[in-house]
């Protein structure tokens, strides 16, 4: 199977590049880089790795698979003793006191990280300018955004500055900046990885995703992270994935798209015609597609932003400047917090924690946040009756191609409905990946919960038929 861990793994065993300058011809793409992606370097902690796995293979010891590889981390993941800013001003100089759950998995089986990644402050946004550390650009067409909120980690994968990136997805952070640039992006079962050590955005649907340039290398990278994790309670224990139990499809029968995501307004003629193209290739092959119901994209879209912003203003309420980050003082204690939080958060975060804080209050709450909460079991009760007919739900990941540097600032309202293909799947907590075919901003692949395999399957399936 393609896989560039395996290729990198090879070369190394094989003395044909030695670790410490394949490191080093990353950090110097990384450094070069005019599209943005990069916070901080760990350029230090990077060449001491890449210097033992050198001397292990020197000495004639074999390595593990992931052993080696260069890896980008996007800027949310605590990572101890490096900066950990969220690309917000708040954090700018924050280090981590500890190492999150995820990333150590990887460390320890001797992945290399070499970079913190920008993407949007928090989480928070769909084109990875809401960052202090200025517009990350699209891998493709560099007038265009990379797409949020994972924004540098799939401009890093896909302009081969990292073999593989770990993002975060809560309502798409990880699928769409992945389909804007051409790369694979999966987002698993909810609690499949722990979250411990991930920056909170909205806890009900963070989940860790790893991008890569294969199907292969988001299994490799899936395995190490995923399991049960003390820190996280909502994780839970999951089996290892083979790599020939996704090399064949034979038991994907079926599978159905939603009607009204591809008959929508909003929906780019081009998307539109090519996903339908993709659906004759897929029926060409034999299996049976059903057309399905779904949810309305705005009552998705607005039910995804009232929980999320409800969690993000609970979230943040911890970061007033006592504990952590940039503390501006005033005369008490009340004003204190009041010019930390208003001078150092964005502008975009500003308007999630007042709208988060207002529909959460009394008065309001049971009109909007339980309304939200009722609309989100519906919209899982749906998941659950659709995977009774279908294996896969295959989707656009946007309805348009990425918009150009500086248009979703002006219009934030639109920037949320560029999400309505994504955020479903968040709310249902289900497995889904991006794959970069299929139509310009790639397909969405999603299976019933704790069924990321199927996914994976699938994607496989799909990379010789479309
Ligand atoms: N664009 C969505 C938002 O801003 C999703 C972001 C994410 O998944 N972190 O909430």
């Amino acid at each position: 199977m393609d896989s560039q861990i395996k290729q990198i793994h090879q070369q190394l065993m094989n003395k044909d590049i030695s670790c410490v300058k394949l490191v080093q011809e990353r950090l110097d793409l990384l450094k070069a880089n005019t599209n943005n992606t990069v916070n901080s370097l760990l350029d230090t902690i990077a060449l001491q790795l890449a210097a033992k796995v050198d001397t292990k293979i020197a000495n004639g010891e074999t390595i593990g698979i992931l052993e080696g590889i260069p890896f980008g981390i996007k800027d949310v993941y605590m990572l101890q003793g490096t900066y950990t800013t969220a690309s917000s001003n708040l954090l700018k100089y924050y280090k981590s006191a500890y190492t999150a759950t995820a990333i150590q998995k990887l460390l320890d089986v001797g992945a290399i990280p070499i970079v913190k990644e920008n993407c949007d402050s928090f989480g928070h946004g769909s084109s990875s300018e809401n960052t202090i550390f200025g517009a990350v650009k699209n891998a493709i067409n560099p007038d265009l955004v990379g797409g949020g909120s994972s924004g540098g980690s799939a401009v890093n994968v896909a302009k081969d500055y990292t073999v593989f990136s770990i993002g975060g997805d809560t309502g798409g952070s990880v699928r769409q900046p992945a389909g804007y640039n051409h790369v694979y992006g999966l987002k698993p079962t909810y609690g499949r990885i722990s979250r411990y050590g991930l920056m909170a955005y909205a806890s009900s649907t963070d989940c860790v995703g790893p991008i890569a340039k294969s199907v292969e290398d988001i299994r490799l990278v899936l395995n190490v992270m995923s399991g049960k994790d003390v820190k996280d309670q909502t994780t839970y224990a999951s089996a290892e994935i083979s790599e020939s139990s996704i090399s064949n499809s034979r038991d994907i029968k079926t599978i159905g798209y939603f009607k009204n995501f591809i008959e929508s307004e909003a929906i780019d003629p081009d998307i539109k015609a090519d996903f339908l193209a993709s659906i004759e290739k897929i029926k060409a092959k034999g299996i049976k597609v059903k057309e399905l119901d779904f949810f309305k994209s705005d009552i998705l879209v607005s039910t995804y932003y009232t929980l999320a912003m409800a969690e993000t203003a609970s979230n943040l309420s911890r970061l007033d400047g006592s504990n952590y980050g940039n503390r501006i003082e005033d005369k008490n204690l009340k004003e204190s917090y009041a010019i930390t939080r208003s001078e150092n958060f964005s502008e975009e975060t500003k308007r999630r924690i007042v709208g988060g804080n207002q529909v959460l209050s009394q008065g309001f709450s049971d009109e909007i946040y339980l309304k939200g909460l009722a609309l989100r079991d519906s919209i899982s009760e749906n998941f659950k009756k659709d995977f009774e007919e279908v294996d896969i739900i295959l989707s656009p990941v946007t309805p348009a191609t990425p918009p150009k540097i500086g248009e979703s600032l002006k219009d934030p309202l639109a920037m949320y409905l560029s999400d309505a293909y994504t955020v479903g799947f968040s709310l249902g907590q289900l497995p889904t990946l991006t794959i970069p075919q299929g139509t310009e901003t790639g397909l969405q692949i999603t299976a019933a919960k704790n069924n990321d395999e199927l996914v994976l399957k699938f994607a496989n399936f799909l990379k010789d038929t479309i």
